[in-house]
C-alpha cells in the first residue's frame, strides 16, 4: 500500500488508544495516512452520552463521587487540541484532538476530568481506559490554545442498565450509577503513544489473523472471485 508524502491526518484521537489498539494497527495506519476509516454502527451511543452529560451540568462533584475534590462541572463535550506530543524529548507532527465528556472546576482551581459511559462490559475498567484519560488530561495540561489547567483526577462514570421503569404514562430504563476512579500515570500514556507514533511513522502493519471484520472481507473476496 502506498505511503503518501504526509499523513491526511496528524491529529491523534483519544479513543484510537483504547479501541483502537485492541486489534491490529493496520487499520489506525490508514485512518491516520488516508483517512479511510472503517465504518463503525452505534446507533445509540451519540444520543445516550448527550443525555448522560446533560443530566450532570452543575453538578457538585460531591455528589458524583466523596472522592472527588469539591467543585461544580461547568465544562460539557468541549473539544480539546494538545500542543505537538514530545517524545524521548523530541517535538513530533502529531497532536492530541478529541471531545472530552465533563470536566468540573474544583474550588482549589484544579480540575476534574470525567469520561461517561454507558455500559454493562466488564472491561470498563481504569486500566483499559487510563491512555484514553490521559490524552484528554495531556491536552487540557498543554493545550494548543488558551490556558493550561491543572489535572487533578480523572475517572469513569458508568451506567449499567438495571431494569424498566414503568409509570402511569411512560417507560424507561434504570440504570445503576458508579464512579471508578482512574489513577493518574503520565509516563504510561507517553510510552502508550510513543509506541502508537512509531506505528503510525512505520511502514503500513500487517492485518491481525483473528480480527473478524479483515476475515470477513476476505471471505467476501474470495466469493466473488
Ligand atoms: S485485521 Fe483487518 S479489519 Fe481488523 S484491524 Fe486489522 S486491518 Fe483492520
Amino acid at each position: 500500500m502506498r505511503k503518501p508524502a504526509k499523513p491526511a491526518r496528524e491529529n491523534i484521537s483519544p479513543s484510537d488508544l483504547t479501541f483502537g489498539l485492541s486489534t491490529c494497527k493496520r487499520c489506525l495506519w490508514i485512518k491516520y495516512w488516508h483517512k479511510v476509516v472503517m465504518p463503525g454502527s452505534f446507533p445509540l451511543v451519540g444520543t445516550l452520552s448527550s443525555l448522560q452529560e446533560r443530566n450532570f451540568s452543575g453538578a457538585h462533584t460531591r455528589d458524583i463521587d466523596p472522592s472527588l475534590r469539591p467543585g461544580r462541572v461547568n465544562r460539557l463535550a468541549e473539544w480539546v487540541k494538545s500542543t505537538p506530543l514530545v517524545i524521548n524529548g523530541e517535538s513530533t507532527r502529531w497532536r492530541i484532538l478529541g471531545k472530552y465528556d465533563l470536566v468540573a472546576e474544583n474550588e482549589d482551581g484544579t480540575i476534574a476530568l470525567i469520561d461517561c459511559k454507558v455500559s454493562d462490559s466488564s472491561r470498563d475498567s481504569g486500566a483499559f481506559y487510563s491512555p484514553q484519560l490521559e490524552a484528554y488530561a495531556y491536552a487540557l495540561e498543554k493545550p494548543a490554545a488558551g490556558k493550561a489547567a491543572s489535572v487533578a483526577s480523572i475517572g469513569l462514570l458508568i451506567w449499567k442498565p438495571r431494569n424498566v421503569i414503568r409509570d402511569a404514562s411512560a417507560y424507561g430504563f434504570g440504570v445503576e450509577q458508579s464512579y471508578v476512579p482512574v489513577s493518574r500515570n503520565p509516563q504510561n500514556f507517553l510510552d502508550v503513544i510513543a509506541d502508537f507514533i512509531s506505528v503510525l511513522e512505520g511502514p503500513v502493519p500487517e492485518s491481525g489473523a483473528e480480527c473478524a471484520t479483515c476475515n470477513y472481507l476476505i471471505e467476501r473476496l474470495r466469493l466473488e472471485d
